[in-house]
C-alpha cells in the first residue's frame, strides 16, 4: 500500500457547507410547507452575456472546420485574450503589464490554490481572517500550515483578524512572514482598501522581503473610484506582488472557467544559496508542466467580455446584483442590525445580535424567515459573531427575503 500525503489529514473537514446542507434538511423535513431562500449562495444567477455567447457560438464553428480548428493552444493563453486584459484590464488604468507576465488559467481558486507550490516548504505564511478557504487549505496540504490547534488555527501560519473594530483592515503581521494572501474586494466581509490601505501591505512587503497574493477577484464590483482595482496601481507592488483575477464574478464564468494571475517579471525570490530566481519564469514553468490552457472558445468567449457590447452587458449585469447588495443592506439596517460590506463588493457581511454566535443566528434566519445565511464563522476564528449575505441571488427573492428579515425576525 503505497504512503499518503498525510498533510492532508490535517485539513478540517469541509464542515462549512455540509453543517449548513444538515441543518437546512432538517429544517426542511420538520417543515415541509416553508419556502426557504438562499441567500447564502457564492454563485452567480445571471446568464452569459449575448456578447460572449455569440462569440462561443462563432468559436465553435471555428473548431468544426479544418481549416480553422485549434488542437492545443499555448499554455499561458492566446495572445488576443493576453493582449487585451494587458490592455484594458491594466492599460486604461495606468498601469504597465506585459503579455508575458499574464498567464490565462481555468479559475482563481486553482491559480491561488497552486501557487505556493512555487515557495519553499519552510515559507512562512500569513492570512487575513477571515478568509476564502482555499488559501489556507493549499497550504495546509503541501505542509506549510503545521498542526491543526484546538483554537481552529494552525500553528505555522499568521493570523491577522478583519474585525468591525479594525474596520476590517487586518493589522500588519507583528513578525516576518514570506507570503501573505490579501482579497480586496473581500470575500467575505466586502471590505475594500484604499489606495493608501494597499500601499500600507507593499511598503510591508518591501521591507520584509515578502511575496503578496493578491486576489482580486471581485475588482468588478468596486464603485467608489478611489478604491484600486489592481494592487500595481500602487507604485514598488510590482516588485512584490502577484495577482489574481477570474471572469467568474466579473462575467458569470463560474460555469465556464477562466481566469488568470499576473506575475510581474520584476518579482523575484531566492533560491538556497540566496541567488535571485525569476517567480515569473518559475510560475511558466509550472502552469507548462502541469497545465495544457483554457479551451480555446473559452478564450474566445473571455475577450468577449472586452467588446463593446460586452463591457456594456456584463456591466448591467454587476449593476444588477449591487442593486440586490443595496436591497438587502438598507432592509438589514432597516431591521436594526449591523451591516458591512455590500457597498464595493457583492457581499454583506452582518454582525450577529448581542449574545448570538454565527451558527445561532444561522439558526434564527432559517427558522423565523426561512432565510439560508453562511455563518461567518466558517471562513476563520475571527468570522465568528458575523454570517454572510451574497447580492448574487435573483431579484424577487432577495426583496422577499429582505421583507421577511424586516417583518419576522426577533432580534
Ligand atoms: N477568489 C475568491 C476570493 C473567491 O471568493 C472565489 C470564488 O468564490 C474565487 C477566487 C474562485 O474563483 P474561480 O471561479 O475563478 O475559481
Amino acid at each position: 500500500m503505497a504512503s499518503i500525503n498525510a498533510h492532508y489529514l490535517k485539513l478540517r473537514s469541509s464542515y462549512l457547507f455540509s453543517e449548513i446542507a444538515r441543518r437546512v434538511r432538517e429544517f426542511q423535513d420538520a417543515h415541509p410547507d416553508a419556502k426557504l431562500i438562499r441567500l447564502g449562495i457564492g454563485d452567480v444567477t445571471r446568464p452569459l452575456a449575448p456578447a460572449v455567447i455569440t462569440a462561443m457560438h462563432a468559436a465553435v464553428d471555428e473548431m468544426a472546420r479544418a481549416e480553422t480548428f485549434k488542437g492545443y493552444g499555448p499554455e499561458t493563453g492566446y495572445e488576443f485574450l493576453l493582449e487585451l486584459i494587458a490592455r484594458h484590464d491594466y492599460g486604461e488604468r495606468g498601469v504597465k503589464v506585459m503579455s508575458d507576465e499574464i498567464f490565462v488559467g481555468d479559475g482563481g481558486k486553482s491559480d491561488s490554490a497552486n501557487i505556493q507550490e512555487i515557495f519553499a516548504a519552510d515559507c512562512v505564511v500569513a492570512v487575513i481572517d477571515p478568509i476564502y478557504p482555499v488559501y489556507l487549505d493549499s497550504n495546509v496540504m503541501a505542509g506549510r500550515a503545521g498542526a491543526p490547534r484546538d483554537d481552529g488555527r494552525y500553528d505555522r501560519v499568521v493570523y491577522l483578524p478583519c474585525t468591525a473594530e479594525n474596520g476590517f483592515e487586518p493589522p500588519l503581521p507583528d513578525r516576518h512572514v514570506d507570503l501573505l494572501y490579501l482579497c480586496f474586494p473581500n470575500n467575505p466581509t466586502g471590505a475594500v482598501l484604499t489606495r493608501a490601505g494597499v500601499k500600507r501591505w507593499v511598503d510591508y512587503a518591501r521591507r520584509e522581503d515578502a511575496v503578496l497574493l493578491y486576489d482580486a477577484a471581485y475588482e468588478a464590483y468596486i464603485r467608489d473610484p478611489d478604491i484600486p482595482h489592481s494592487i500595481y496601481e500602487v507604485e514598488g507592488a510590482r516588485d512584490v506582488a502577484i495577482e489574481f483575477r477570474s471572469f467568474s464574478k466579473t462575467a458569470g464564468f463560474t460555469g465556464t472557467r477562466c481566469a488568470f494571475t499576473v506575475v510581474p517579471k520584476d518579482l523575484m525570490g531566492r533560491d538556497a544559496a540566496g541567488k535571485r530566481v525569476s517567480l515569473n519564469s518559475l510560475w511558466f514553468r509550472r502552469q507548462s508542466t502541469k497545465f495544457n490552457g483554457v479551451p480555446y472558445v473559452i478564450q474566445r468567449a473571455a475577450a468577449a467580455v472586452y467588446t463593446d457590447a460586452g463591457r456594456r452587458e456584463v456591466r448591467s449585469a454587476i449593476d444588477f446584483y449591487m442593486e440586490n447588495a443595496r436591497i438587502i443592506r438598507q432592509g438589514l439596517e432597516a431591521a436594526g442590525l449591523m451591516v458591512y460590506g455590500g457597498e464595493n463588493a457583492p457581499y454583506i457581511w452582518v454582525k450577529t445580535p448581542p449574545g448570538l454566535g454565527s451558527w445561532d443566528f444561522f439558526d434564527k434566519l432559517l427558522g423565523q424567515a426561512h432565510v439560508v445565511a453562511t455563518p461567518g464563522a466558517g471562513f476563520g476564528p475571527s468570522g465568528e459573531g458575523y454570517i454572510r449575505l451574497t447580492a448574487f441571488g435573483r431579484r424577487a427573492e432577495t426583496e422577499e427575503a429582505v421583507e421577511r428579515i424586516k417583518t419576522r425576525l426577533t432580534l
